[in-house]
């Protein structure tokens, strides 16, 4: 199995100082939980911004942000990009979970595309105006899945995570057409096992229905989490899916 979906310490939300690139080919290599491959995918507003500024997401509404951190954290990602190729050979993919600013680019240099097989675009945080509606709430949403479409990523990472935390429950005709749109542009849909949430069944059906791209994600942030599927096979049990019927993105 691959795991397709982890963060190092390098990530802010990854407290353990021992979850390195060395300590995932290490876990590799002793072939625990029967991984073969990891997707190394640490934040990219880790990577190019202090913790502080990271945390407070307003580099989305001012991109300009990013400007002025860019030069150092392009040097912080090109260090982090050659460690994880030592590691190539155990297993280790070198990957990023983007985040999207309001201008339509993502928290990372595009010069490094070269160098990152697998480009994570997810959704962590949305600026919204106060009390919003649902309605309000889903447009600026879908707002910011449409410049995540509009960019050559390989996985939607947790699709339905933020706004399902917004709104509850998500409506099965905006989860039916993201996986349609996933679909359509050969970007895979990830099931992911950090947080676990309800729209995950529909998504799954959604998925079979449209023969989608999966791909199975630990999110880890703890190294009990690597590579353990044990969410992902329970959601397939529940909805009576064989892994056999699912399509994964080759790695
Ligand atoms: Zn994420
Ligand atoms: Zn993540």
């Amino acid at each position: 199995m691959i795991d397709a979906h982890t963060h190092t310490n390098l990530s802010y939300c990854c407290p353990d100082p021992e979850m390195t690139p060395e300590f995932y080919a290490d876990f590799l290599r002793s072939n625990s939980e029967g991984l073969q491959k990891a997707v190394i995918a640490d934040h990219g507003m880790a990577i190019y911004f202090p913790a502080e500024i990271a945390w407070k997401w307003s580099y989305i509404s001012h991109p300009s942000i990013f400007d002025e951190w860019k030069s150092q954290g392009d040097e912080k990602l090109a260090a982090h990009l050659e460690k994880i190729k030592r590691f190539a050979a155990d297993g280790l993919i070198p990957g990023i979970e983007l985040e999207f600013m309001n201008d339509g680019r993502p928290v990372f240099s595009p010069e490094f595309k070269k160098d990152i097989k697998v480009l994570i675009g997810s959704i962590h945080f949305l600026a919204l105006p106060d009390n919003p509606s649902p309605q309000m709430i889903i447009d600026e949403w879908i707002r910011n899945m449409d410049m995540i479409f509009s960019y050559p990523v390989n996985i939607l990472g947790h699709p339905f995570r933020w706004l399902e935390s917004h709104i509850g429950t998500v409506p099965l005709e905006i989860i039916s057409e993201t996986v349609r749109r996933a679909k359509s542009q050969n970007i895979a849909i990830e099931f992911n096992s950090h947080f676990k949430m309800n729209s995950d069944i529909p998504m799954l059906k959604e998925v079979i229905r449209h023969k989608a791209l999966v791909t199975f994600g630990s999110d880890a942030h703890v190294k009990s989490e690597i590579g353990n599927f044990s969410y992902h096979f329970g959601l397939l049990d529940k909805a009576k899916i064989s892994i056999n019927d699912l399509t994964f993105l080759s790695l």
